[in-house]
Order: C-alpha cells, then structure tokens, then sequence
C-alpha cells in the first residue's frame, strides 16, 4: 500500500481549510496533514496541531495575535515562513486555502519548489495568472483546481483530448441577492449579503457572490486554468447549486458534473485525484424531486460580473486591477462605508483610471496591485462616510 500523502494546508482554520481536514480526517491512509498556517485565529490553529499531530505551522500575523499558546510545539512567524513552509522539501501537495491576494507569494513557492498545488483560492491566478501557470509549467507542478466549478471542469475532461473542448459554462447561484428587486439593493446590509442561499462559505467569497464578482473572478480563473479566451466561457444562473459546471466539446455534446452543494466534494476530488474513494457525505437523492433550472444573468443586477468580462476581455494588467479594488471595496462595504452598489462603481473607477500594460515581472505585478489598491482607496474615501 502506498504511503499517505503529505499535505500543507494554507489557511487552515477558514471555510474551505475546514472542509479540507474532513476529507483529511476521512482517509488517513490516504491523505495525512504535515503542515497549516492561520492568519489570526492562533487557538484554532493549535487545536487544529494537537488533533492531526502537525509540527510545521506557520501564523502569517504578528506574534501578540498569539495569546498565550499552550503547544509543545513553536508556532512559526511572519518574514518569509508561510513561502518556507509551501516549498518544504518533503511535502506531497500543498492546499491554498488562503483568502485573497496573499495566497500569490506561497503558491508561486509551492509550484517553484515542483510541488503539486490544491488551489481553491482564486485571486492569485487574477492576479497572477501568467506568472503561475508558467512556474507550473517550468517545473512540472501540477495546479488541481478546489474551486467548485473549475474542480467540476477539470473532472468533465479527464480522458478527453484537448482538442475537442469547445466552451465551458460555469454555473452560478446567483447569491444572497438574486430574488431581490433591483431597486432595493442600493438597501442592501453586510449582514445580509452574508447569507448565502446554498453555500456556506468565507464572508470575501460570500460577498463576491452577492455582486457575482466571485463568478467574474472565476470565469478570469478558468481563462488560465483552462487556456480558453472570453468568449468560449459563459456564465449561467443555476439556483440549486448542484450541476458544477458543464463543459461543451466541439461535437455539441456538453458533460456536467453534478454534486450536493458542499466543497467536501470538490476537495475530495482534488485532494484524492487520480484516486476517488467514498466521500465525507451523501450524493444526490434522485428518489425526490430536484430542481435543476438554468438562466442567463441579467448583468443590470451584475454590474460586476460584465466588469470582469471586460477585464479579461482587456487583458494586460486590468483582471489584477478588477481584483485589487473587488478587495478594497469589499473590505469597505463590510465596515459600512459604503453601500452594496458602490462595489461595482469603485472597481469601474479604478479599471477607467488604469493604462492596463502587462506587467513584466512580480515586482512590476505587485506594484501595480498597490497602484490599484491606492486608487480604489481615494475613490471610497471621496464616496464613503
Ligand atoms: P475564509 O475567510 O473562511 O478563510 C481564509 C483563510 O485564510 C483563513 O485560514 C485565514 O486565517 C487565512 N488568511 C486570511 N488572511 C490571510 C493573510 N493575509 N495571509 C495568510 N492567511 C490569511 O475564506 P474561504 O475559506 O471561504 O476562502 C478561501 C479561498 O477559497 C478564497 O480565495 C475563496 O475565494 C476560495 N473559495 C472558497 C470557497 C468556499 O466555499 N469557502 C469556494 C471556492 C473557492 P485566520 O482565519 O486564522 O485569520
Ligand atoms: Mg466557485
């Protein structure tokens, strides 16, 4: 039998770092944890140490986040360590299950390091798209997409020949919002954009939902991770959040991959693959009836979304900018500084504001990140209380 797969789980103590140590827990023949990183919740990352028995562990914030650890073993800090601990040397795979930008650095280390990559996180192929699918290439890393819909795509065309993909269609749930009149989301609160119809997930990636700028990061996603341009990737409404995705091949025949709405299955997938094994919960009950609907977004209720498009459609440096300021007018809406619809106009702002040149190299893409970090900030200053 072959030995268990040692597995680095960035962002362990999130949603999908959760999700990710019940399909660990489940096949401990199959998968063991050897190494996790938190950000700020240090107690739920010792926890998380004393159960699965971990000793390289990383907290990316300062050390007085810390508390008053009660862990024989020392919990790492800051500097380069979350980039040390995904290129160790031993590991068999790392999972980034990391929010945000700040999963760039540590999944380029990984990929850098010929390591295989579990990627969930989504901003840092926006962000860095170019840059990490070259590094994959360069060393014969492999990325196996955690996202829903592009772990769904990557399942439809296993034994197919490239050749014959024609177009993928990602579904989406369409968020907390999706029922609601137009006109009563310029009400819209925090709190509210947080309760996610199906899916229970992080608040940035809850939020995204909302304003479908999480499907306009993922169709971005898929552009790299799938070599497919703008207009061979469509996005559809499908409200019960059971078919993941579906792709299309050259012939008309589309195959879709369906499941419950829970990331277990996904990660599973992903975390398992070429391997699949019983999963964390049950499968689908075809005994009762199921809704399986399909509408076309109205992109008056989804300004974002059609931003996005556009973004990738551009190219350049605008799909990094679309996710520089997506970060800062979230973070913003979520203090309250600005409304719901604000979100769109910010990003829209910031992308007119913008020359969008490819940048050269990480430092060039890294500063041109704080570049459109900077310009979203002014404008939610000049907008908000
Ligand atoms: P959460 O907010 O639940 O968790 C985020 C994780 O990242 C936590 O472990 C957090 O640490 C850590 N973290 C936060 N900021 C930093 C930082 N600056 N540096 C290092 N680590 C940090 O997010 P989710 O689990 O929902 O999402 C993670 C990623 O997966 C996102 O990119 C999201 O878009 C993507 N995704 C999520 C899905 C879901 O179902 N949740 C579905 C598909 C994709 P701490 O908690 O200790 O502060
Ligand atoms: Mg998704």
């Amino acid at each position: 039998m072959s030995k268990p797969k040692k597995c680095i789980l960035l962002g362990a103590t999130g949603s999908i770092g959760e999700s990710s140590l019940r399909v660990i827990r489940k096949h401990p023949d199959k998968l063991k944890l050897f190494g996790a990183s938190a950000h700020s919740q240090a107690e739920k990352l010792i926890s998380i140490a004393q159960e699965f028995k971990v000793t390289n562990l990383h907290l990316s914030r300062s050390p007085d986040a810390l508390g008053s650890p009660s862990l024989e073993t020392p919990i790492n800090f800051g500097g380069n360590g979350l980039e040390e601990l995904a290129a160790h040397p031993e590991a068999d795979l790392v999972v980034i299950a990391i929010v945000g930008t700040a999963a760039l650095r540590p999944t380029l280390a990984a990929l850098e390091a010929g390591t295989d990559v579990v990627l969930a996180n989504k901003e840092s192929l926006v962000l860095g798209g170019r840059i990490v699918t070259e590094t994959a290439r360069r060393t014969g890393a492999r990325i196996i997409p955690a996202d829903s819909e592009h772990n769904a795509v990557f399942q439809c065309l296993q034994g197919q020949n490239e050749k014959s993909l024609d177009s993928i269609v990602l579904t989406a749930s369409g968020g907390a919002f999706r029922d609601l009149p137009i006109e009563r989301l310029k009400e819209v609160t925090p709190e509210q954009s947080l309760q996610h119809p199906n899916w229970k997930m992080g608040p940035k990636v809850t939020i995204d939902s909302a304003t479908m700028a999480n499907k306009g990061l993922e169709l971005i996603e898929a552009h790299w991770l799938f070599g497919l341009p703008s207009d061979k990737l469509e996005v559809v409404i499908h409200p019960p959040s059971i078919v993941h995705s579906v792709v299309r091949f050259v012939d008309g025949c589309c195959f879709a991959q369906m499941s419950p709405p829970s990331m277990t299955f996904a990660l599973q997938n992903a975390l398992l693959y070429p391997e699949r094994c019983s999963g964390v919960e049950s499968s689908l009950d075809f005994s009762k009836a199921m809704d399986l609907s399909f509408a076309p977004p109205n992109l008056k209720r989804y300004p974002c979304l059609k931003l996005a498009r556009d973004a990738l459609t551009q190219g350049g440096s605008a799909p990094l900018a679309f996710n520089a300021s997506n970060e800062i007018a979230v973070d913003a809406f979520r203090l309250n500084r600005i409304g719901f619809l604000e979100i769109s106009d910010i990003i829209d702002h910031t992308l007119n504001k913008m020359s969008h040149a490819q940048p050269n190299s990480l430092d060039e893409l890294l500063a041109t990140d704080s570049y459109a970090r900077r310009l979203s900030s002014d404008r939610v200053d000049a907008l908000g209380k």
